[in-house]
C-alpha cells in the first residue's frame, strides 16, 4: 500500500462527530508552508486564501493561492504575518471557513487559535488549551509525567534567576542545558558544563530569550551526553483516536538546529520504536490532543529516551513522514478540522506503514564559508535537481526570485525517497549534484559534505555530529 487512498466519501459517516465540510482555507503563514497548505487544499477542491506582507508583495505564495490578500501595511516584515485583528478581519471578510497556521509564527499561539474560533473560523490545529499547554515547556512536561512518559530530570517551574538555577545544578550535577521555558528553535540554549560559569551563561541566555521570545523565564534540563532526536508523528481527531505515523530521526543539528531529518531512525532497536510511539500516542491520549503533532524525545547510548517537547503543529520536516507512509498529513489535518473520524479516512494503526527511507535536506541560501551567514539578492540562474524519488517543496526556487533578508533563509526543501538510507543518501546526493544555483550562496557544499560522510551513512547518528566533524564546513 504505497499510495493512500481517501476512502471517505459522505455517505459514510457512522461517528457522532459532527461533520462540516471546509470550503475555503486561509493560511496565516508564508513561503513554502503557505505553498504547502495551498497545494493540499486545491488537490481537496478547497478554495484557498493567502495573506503577504508589503515585504512579500512579489512572494511566489500568493501567486499559488486562488486569492491574496495585503497584511499588516506599514508592519515590519514578521510583525505583518502576527497581526491577528487583521488575519481575523481578512478571514471574515473574505468568507473563510478555516484557517491553517503553519509552522512558525503564530502556530503556536494559543490566543490566536482561540481567536479563529471566536470568529467562527476552524483552527486546522490541537484546542486552544492544549496549544498552550504545549507551548509551556513546564506543563508540557508535566502532561508527560501524568501520561506515564519518561521525561529528563528539570526544574518543576519556569527559573527566574541565577541563584536558582545555581541551586538545581548543585542538587543535579552536570551537565546541565538552559533553555527559553516560552522558546524554541534552539534559540536562549546554553549547555553547561562548569560551575563557574552557571550564573554567567544563565545571565545571556535569559536575554537571548527575552529579545527572541518577549520572556527570560528558563527552564533546566539535565543536559544527555551524546543524544538521538528522534520524534513521533502523531494525528488525533475530535473522537479521540490517535495514531502514529512513526518516527523521524533528526540528530543532524547545527546549533540545536536540523539540518538533515530521516524517517524511519535508521539502525532503532525495533523494541525501542515500539515502546517511544506508544508513548507518544499515550502522552496524545491523555492530553486530549487533536490534529497533526509531534513527540520529541532524546535518546541515550543506552537505548533510554526522555520526553523533550511537544511540536503541536505540523513539522518542517514532516514530508519524510509522508514520502514513507504515502500519505498527505496536510490533507489529513483538514480532514480531522473537518470533523472527520482517523478510522473513517481508513486510518487506522495497522494500515500505515514505512516503506524504506526517506532524507530530507533543508537547502539554505546560506554561505558555509562565511560562518552560515545568510545571503541575499536575485537568483539569476537556477536549475533544479529532479527525477525519481525527489520531491521539492519550495517557494522562491526559480530563476528571478528575490531572496530578502526579512524572512528565514529556506530555499528549498529536497526530499529523497529510496529503499534504504545509502540508497536515499545516493539519491539526494545525485539530486543535489543537479542543482544549479547563481546568484546566492547555498549550503548545498555542506550537505553533500554530510551525505558522504561514513558516519551519515552507516546511520549512526547524535546531535554531536555536526560539531564534532569541522571538515564537514569545507
Ligand atoms: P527547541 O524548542 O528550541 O526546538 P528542544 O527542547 O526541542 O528545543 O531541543 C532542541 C535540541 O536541543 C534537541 O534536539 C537536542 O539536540 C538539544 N537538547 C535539548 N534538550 C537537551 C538535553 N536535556 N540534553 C541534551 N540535548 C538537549
Amino acid at each position: 500500500q504505497r499510495f493512500f487512498k481517501w476512502s471517505i466519501s459522505r455517505n459514510n459517516y457512522s461517528s457522532d462527530v459532527a461533520y462540516c465540510p471546509i470550503r475555503s482555507v486561509l493560511v496565516a503563514n508564508r513561503g513554502e508552508i503557505a505553498i504547502r497548505v495551498f497545494r493540499a487544499c486545491t488537490e481537496l477542491g478547497i478554495r484557498s486564501v493567502a495573506i503577504y506582507s508589503e515585504q512579500d508583495k512579489m512572494h511566489m505564495h500568493r501567486q499559488k493561492a486562488d486569492e491574496s490578500y495585503l497584511v499588516g501595511k506599514g508592519l515590519p516584515p514578521v510583525q505583518a504575518y502576527l497581526n491577528i485583528p487583521e488575519i481575523i478581519r481578512i478571514a471574515k471578510e473574505n468568507n473563510v471557513d478555516a484557517v491553517h497556521p503553519g509552522y512558525g509564527f503564530l502556530s503556536e499561539r494559543s490566543d490566536f487559535a482561540q481567536a479563529c474560533i471566536d470568529a467562527g473560523l476552524r483552527f486546522i490545529g490541537p484546542s486552544p488549551k492544549v496549544v498552550e499547554q504545549m507551548g509551556d515547556k513546564v506543563a508540557a512536561r508535566e502532561a508527560a509525567i501524568g501520561a506515564g512518559v519518561a521525561v529528563v530530570p528539570g526544574t518543576p517551574g519556569p527559573v527566574n534567576t541565577s541563584e536558582e538555577a545555581m541551586e538545581f545544578c548543585l542538587k543535579h550535577g552536570l551537565p546541565v542545558i538552559f533553555k527559553a521555558a516560552y522558546g524554541g528553535g534552539g534559540r536562549g540554549m546554553r549547555v553547561v558544563r562548569k560551575m563557574e560559569e552557571v550564573e554567567e551563561l544563565f545571565q545571556r541566555a535569559s536575554s537571548e530569550a527575552k529579545a527572541a521570545f518577549g520572556n527570560g523565564a528558563m527552564f533546566i534540563e539535565k543536559f544527555i551526553e551524546r543524544p538521538r532526536h528522534i520524534e513521533v508523528q502523531l494525528m488525533g481527531d475530535k473522537a479521540g483516536n490517535v495514531v502514529h505515523f512513526y518516527e523521524r530521526d533528526c540528530s543532524v543539528q547545527r546549533r540545536h538546529q536540523k539540518v538533515v531529518e530521516i524517517a524511519p531512525a535508521p539502525k532503532l532497536d525495533p523494541k525501542v520504536r515500539d515502546r517511544i510511539t506508544e508513548q507518544a500516542v499515550n502522552l496524545a491520549k491523555h492530553v486530549g490532543y487533536e490534529n497533526a503533532g509531534t513527540v520529541e524525545f532524546l535518546s541515550d547510548e543506552s537505548g533510554n529516551f526522555y520526553f523533550i517537547e511537544v511540536n503541536a503543529r505540523l513539522q518542517v520536516e514532516h514530508t519524510v513522514t509522508e514520502e514513507i507512509t504515502g500519505i498527505d498529513l496536510v490533507q489529513t489535518q483538514i480532514r480531522v478540522a473537518e470533523g472527520m473520524t482517523l478510522p473513517e479516512m481508513g486510518l487506522t494503526q495497522e494500515k500505515i506503514t514505512p516503506q524504506g527511507y526517506a532524507i530530507q535536506c533543508r537547502v539554505t541560501t546560506e554561505d558555509p564559508a562565511k560562518n552560515f551567514q545568510p545571503d541575499t539578492g536575485r537568483i539569476e540562474v537556477f536549475r533544479s535537481g529532479e527525477g525519481m524519488g525527489i520531491r521539492l517543496d519550495g517557494a522562491s526556487a526559480f530563476a528571478g526570485a528575490i531572496i530578502s533578508p526579512y524572512y528565514d533563509s529556506l530555499l528549498v526543501k529536497v526530499i529523497a525517497h529510496a529503499g534504504d538510507l545509502q540508497a536515499s543518501a545516493a539519491k539526494m546526493n545525485r539530486a543535489l549534484r543537479e542543482f544549479r544555483v547563481r546568484g546566492v550562496k547555498t549550503n548545498i557544499p555542506f550537505l553533500l559534505n554530510v551525505l558522504e560522510n561514513q558516519k551519515f551513512l552507516s546511520g549512526t547518528l547524535d546531535t554531536y555530529f555536526i560539531d564534532e566533524n569541522p571538515q564537514l564546513f569545507h
